[in-house]
């Protein structure tokens, strides 16, 4: 229908329906000021533009029109009104501002007639004019002649191609699994492309997000491209420059950005043939062929467009028999977030939202985390939308609450995200659905590929009474597990990955892998498996059904269940958790870490009284023994330590000090020692400075 000339006109920035017809995509825009959101096309049908200004207005979103013979031409722009009081823009055309006010009226998408206007064939400029900075929206400016009214979103699905993409692997989604998958992959040779529908890599890890990274990164290419700053933090953009140079620098890959798939073309085997892409950002779409591909979206969108199988909301109990499941089956999901901040002016700042305050639900805030959470009632796909303006609701009222107080007249938001943070959706269900019990009674799996010690972390909006955007969590913890590479290829379409939140498990199996490291792990697993599938020129299901996952294994390296690190081989490893080895004097306290990376499943921490920790040295003959040490990665641990550890042997004392937070997470070498039978090692407390941790030691004989 509308689209049918849809290619060649994109390039122009408008197209000619039909005859008498001019669409304007809103991807057409140069968007000045106001943002690009594709993050719900699928659901409303095409890209908008959002004037995200957080109250301060945003600059003309331009176009240029093509009319095709002068005349008068009838104006529909295509929006909706988001909240009363506020989201209104208003249309130039031809350098006059129409006389309508847009965005204020119809609650659901449509279009809006912003009446007749002369034109002269030949080209014209329009322009989007924010009218308060509080997220107007618009999808599309239509010209017609002589012709009736546009129906529905200016869709691009029928849309002719104009560029095609070969590769040998082909990663949809680019948050941190994403990207790990897509560098395993290239790192083996594999000509790989990750594309994204955002400009930067990380997804809610990145600056335009914020979440912290946190969870076991085992792998050398989690820690690579992690996020180094904690939830909300601006500096994540550091992170994010370093993960593209890092993705740039890589020959065999290519990154597609701010590009979103929106379709699956298959081969009649039923594998993935090429998905069809938008690439907003130059008004082109894109197809990108491939022999294997890898659903990275979060949401299970590739698997979804390919007819995979998936589930989302809660299981009931029985059907795995899960303890913290509800008993009977719903469509609860996890909650979707904005982390907003604010900051001091060095004048005062007026603001004011009065119609965003009754949804406060009188809360006055100057910032809000991780618990400022809302939709797990909702479908956060079908009604994604709806649930980022409530939590923009939430943050506009609850500061425009919070500016009514004098002390806080030089107050100003600093950053609002636009882009949900989404901790759960769909699920794609592959040969093994990983469960509560896999991360509670630590199952021991022959094809496990990635371990994780975060809690089984589920959030529930029984936080406080009345407000419905803030949540509570609870986290039984359990210590280490480890994740099976049956979770991560898709049970029914047979050249599919996924990794990240959509990979294979059940709502309260995703409670404690669901953190970004562990997920990350996945994506290093499926990159490396992705290499074991061209070598022996299989699919995914081969590698666990042909026993390559052994093989898969010695590619990723590190411990497995009945496979102990070879890198170890030979070590004798004594840690604080180990009975009748390690004694300890005064006031420590055992913790669990959350980004793991510990020597078992704890670590133990000196507080203030701590004395000693003394362990017995696994030495059975005396010799000359490499000393190592090893201490959990804490990303709240940001001052250099200065630890005394003195070893004892032969009746003499050794005394040295160490910077335990050099290379926190791995093991290094601290000193070269004779040592014999009996031989101990003291953390001493009392001479130490800094954050002094018990964790795990290794003698290796020289
Ligand atoms: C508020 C909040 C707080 C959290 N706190 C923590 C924490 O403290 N520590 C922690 O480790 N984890 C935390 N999590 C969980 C963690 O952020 C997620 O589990 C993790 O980011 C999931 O990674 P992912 O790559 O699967 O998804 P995402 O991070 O969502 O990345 C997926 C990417 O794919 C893109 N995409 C989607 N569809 C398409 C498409 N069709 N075409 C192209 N690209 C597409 C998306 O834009 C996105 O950038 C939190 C989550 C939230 C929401």
């Amino acid at each position: 229908m509308k689209n049918l000339l849809l290619a060649s006109a994109l390039i122009l920035g408008s197209s000619l329906g039909f005859a008498g017809r001019v669409d304007i995509h809103p991807q057409a825009f140069d968007p000045g000021g106001w943002k690009v959101d594709v993050q719900f096309m699928d659901v409303m049908g095409s890209a908008y533009l959002l004037a995200h200004g957080n109250g301060i207005r945003c600059l003309d979103a331009k176009a240029v029109a093509n009319i095709p013979e002068s005349g008068e031409w009838r104006v529909y722009v295509r929006s909706r009104s988001w909240v009363e009081g506020a989201g209104a823009f208003k249309v130039k055309v031809g350098g006059k501002i129409l006389d309508g006010t847009f965005g204020v009226t119809q609650s659901e998408w449509a279009w809006e007639d912003g009446g007749v206007v002369a034109l002269e064939k030949g080209t014209i400029g329009i322009s989007l004019v924010d009218c308060d900075g509080f997220a107007g929206r618009c999808a599309g400016v239509v010209f017609v002649k002589d012709g009736d009214a546009p129906e529905g979103p200016l869709s691009i699905e029928s849309a002719n191609v104009d560029e095609t993409i070969e590769t040998d692997f082909a990663i949809v989604g680019g948050g941190v699994p994403g990207v790990t998958a897509a560098l395993a992959a290239a790192r083996r040779g594999v000509k790989t492309a990750i594309i994204q529908d955002r400009p930067v890599l990380g997804g809610n890890a990145s600056a335009e997000i914020r979440v912290w990274s946190a969870g076991e990164a085992r792998y050398d290419i989690v820690r690579e491209v992690r996020g180094w700053f904690m939830n909300g933090e601006g500096d994540m953009k550091v992170s994010d420059l370093n993960r593209m140079r890092i993705v740039q620098d890589e020959e065999n890959l290519t990154a597609v950005l701010s590009t979103r798939v929106f379709a699956a073309e298959k081969n009649p085997d039923g594998s993935i043939a090429s998905v069809k892409a938008l690439d907003w950002k130059r008004n082109k779409i894109v197809r990108i062929k491939a022999k294997l591909f890898c659903d990275a979206t979060g949401d299970g969108w590739l698997g979804y467009y390919a007819g995979a199988d998936w589930r989302m909301g809660r299981e009931a109990g029985a059907e795995f028999g899960e303890k913290y499941a509800p008993e009977k089956a719903d469509s609860q999901t996890l909650g979707a977030s904005l982390m907003w901040t604010s900051a001091e002016a060095n004048t005062d700042m007026p603001f004011s939202a009065p119609w965003a305050e009754k949804h406060a639900c009188g809360i006055k805030a100057l910032q809000g985390g991780w618990d400022w959470e809302y939709g797990i009632r909702n479908d956060v796909i079908a009604e994604g939308e709806h649930v980022r303006d409530r939590l923009l609701l939430a943050v506009y009222g609850s500061f425009s609450l919070a500016k009514k107080d004098p002390g806080n007249a030089r107050k100003i938001l600093r950053f609002v995200p636009f882009v949900l943070a989404k901790r759960e959706s769909r699920r794609l269900m592959g040969d093994w659905i990983f469960k509560e019990s896999d991360v509670a009674e630590k199952r021991p799996f022959e094809d496990a590929i990635a371990s994780g010690s975060w809690s089984i972390d589920l959030h529930y909006d029984d936080a406080i009474k009345g407000v419905d955007f803030i949540t509570t969590c609870r986290q039984p913890h359990f210590g280490r597990y480890y994740i099976p590479y049956r979770s991560i290829y898709s049970r029914n379409i047979p050249n599919l990955f996924m990794v990240g939140r959509c990979f294979s498990c059940t709502h309260v199996g995703l409670g404690s892998p669901r953190v970004i490291n562990t997920l990350a792990q996945l994506g290093v697993a499926a990159g490396e498996a992705v290499a074991l599938c061209f070598k022996y020129d299989c699919k995914p299901r081969d590698i666990y059904t042909k026993g390559h996952y052994r093989e898969l294994q010695d590619l990723l390296g590190g411990e497995f269940p009945g496979r102990p690190d070879p890198r170890l081989k030979g070590w004798a490893i004594v840690d604080d958790e180990t009975p009748d080895v390690v004694f300890f004097k005064g006031n420590w306290e055992r913790k669990h870490n959350p980004n793991g990376e510990q020597v078992g499943d704890e670590s133990t921490f000196a507080k203030k009284g701590a004395i000693s920790a003394e362990y017995k040295l696994p030495v059975e003959r005396p010799g000359r023994y490499a000393l190592k040490m090893r201490v959990p990665y804490s990303p709240f641990v940001k001052h250099p330590s200065s630890t005394q550890i003195e070893i004892m042997s032969n009746g003499a004392k050794k005394i040295i000090k160490v910077d335990q937070t050099e290379k926190m997470g791995e093991w290094r070498e601290i000193g070269v020692f004779e040592l014999e039978k009996g031989s101990t090692l003291t953390i001493n407390a009392k001479e130490s400075k800094g954050t002094i941790i018990a964790d795990g030691f290794a003698v290796v004989l020289q």
